[in-house]
């Protein structure tokens, strides 16, 4: 039994790093990286600190419009699957990645399992919602975090190969807390536990327009408290360009710095008094460690966070956001939306079945 997983994002290197020890632990698993994130603080930095197994191979797509990626992708995972004849492929997420994964795997009529099967923004703009839909519809085996997103699958007419399995980023926040609990944290910054907030802001409805900088330069600059934020290659590009670099290093209370590693990021995470965030996982991240988080968006896959009363959606709005983080607080219970931290031992199990003997 052998499976291709493919990955090539910051988040699907946190999410790899239990699953690719649950899957072989049953099945023969060979890496594939695509080198959509080529930066080594998004990239390389991940797989050692995490022991994610080195990729069997790597498709190196660098930079490019996400056509161009998935054109490029496309033309490298044909030859690679056609050698090597997997039982199954698997992908993980919403990203550029993923779809070419998926793309591949079904025009080669090899199975696919997707990993977060499920998620809606009911955003159709998004980049990622457009290619979560379409590999939630080609895929054989749906691992889905939650009941909401079984729920979204079932209401498009997917109930077969449907499995809620948990999350795997619970997993990982579970595997990786003695190691970031060791880390130096906000003292090593000379910002005291409890009183800052981290910041993180990446997706392209923020960083791709003149217009959206602005509005998220508005939100920093709003920002009246200690804060740190490790900037995305992509957004500390953007914003260069848009000259509002300086601006924001000028602030007074903002502490820019290089993206972080996970468990250096999660130790900046459980300091904070709040989180505020455009990122799909990093909503979760706060949720699994009890710290409120503020979205700089419109809509969220994780709509249990927000329903609970665990998370803030705020758009790209300085006022809204101001407001929420006047009021954040933590309700006393929080619910196992995500599950028990065993997702990946379900998935390892369900691929494991699924697959020819
Ligand atoms: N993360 C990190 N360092 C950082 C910022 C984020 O390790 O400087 C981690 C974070 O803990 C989470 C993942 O990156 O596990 C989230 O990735 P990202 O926000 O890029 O993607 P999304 O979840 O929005 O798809």
């Amino acid at each position: 039994m052998k499976i291709v997983s493919i990955v090539g994002n910051r988040p699907q290197f946190v999410k790899a790093a239990p699953l690719s020890r649950a899957l072989r632990r049953r099945v023969t698993e060979v890496l594939v990286h695509s080198g959509q994130h080529y930066d080594p603080e998004l990239a390389d930095l991940f797989f050692d600190e995490l022991g994610v197994p080195q990729p069997d191979h790597a498709l190196e797509v660098g930079s490019g419009s996400p056509v161009t990626q998935l054109a490029v992708m496309l033309e490298r995972l044909e030859p690679l699957l056609l050698a090597e004849q997997p039982d199954m492929v698997l992908v993980y997420g919403d990203t550029t990645t993923t779809l070419a994964g998926a793309l591949a795997a079904a025009k080669l009529g090899i199975p696919i399992g997707h990993v977060e099967a499920g998620l809606r923004s009911f955003d159709k703009s998004m980049p990622e919602e457009q290619n979560r839909v379409v590999t939630d519809h080609l895929s054989a085996l749906l691992m889905c975090p939650t009941d909401t997103a079984v729920a979204n699958l079932a209401r498009e007419g997917i109930t077969a190969g449907v499995h809620q399995v948990g999350d795997v980023m619970l997993d990982a926040s579970r595997m990786f807390a003695p190691a970031a609990a060791a880390r130096p944290g906000p003292r090593a910054l000379g910002l005291e536990p409890g009183g800052y907030l981290l910041v993180t802001v990446h997706r392209a409805a923020a960083t791709d327009t003149p217009e959206a900088l602005a509005s998220l330069a508005e939100v920093l600059e709003a920002i009246d408290e200690p804060a740190v934020f490790p900037v995305h290659p992509r957004t500390r590009h953007r914003l260069a360009s848009a000259g509002l670099w300086e601006r924001l290093e000028a602030h007074p209370t903002l502490r820019l710095s290089p993206p972080v590693g996970y468990l250096d990021f999660t130790a900046l995470l459980l300091g904070a008094r709040a989180v505020v965030t455009d990122s799909g996982g990093v909503q979760k991240e706060a949720y699994f460690n009890g710290i409120p988080c503020v979205t700089l968006r419109d809509t969220t896959e994780w709509v249990e966070t927000v329903e609970g009363g665990f998370n803030t959606l705020t758009g790209m709005d300085a006022g809204k956001v101001r407001a929420a983080l006047a009021d954040v607080s933590m309700p006393a219970e929080r619910p196992h939306y995500y599950g028990d931290g065993r997702a990946c031992e379900r998935i390892a199990d369900a691929v494991a079945a699924s697959l020819p003997a």
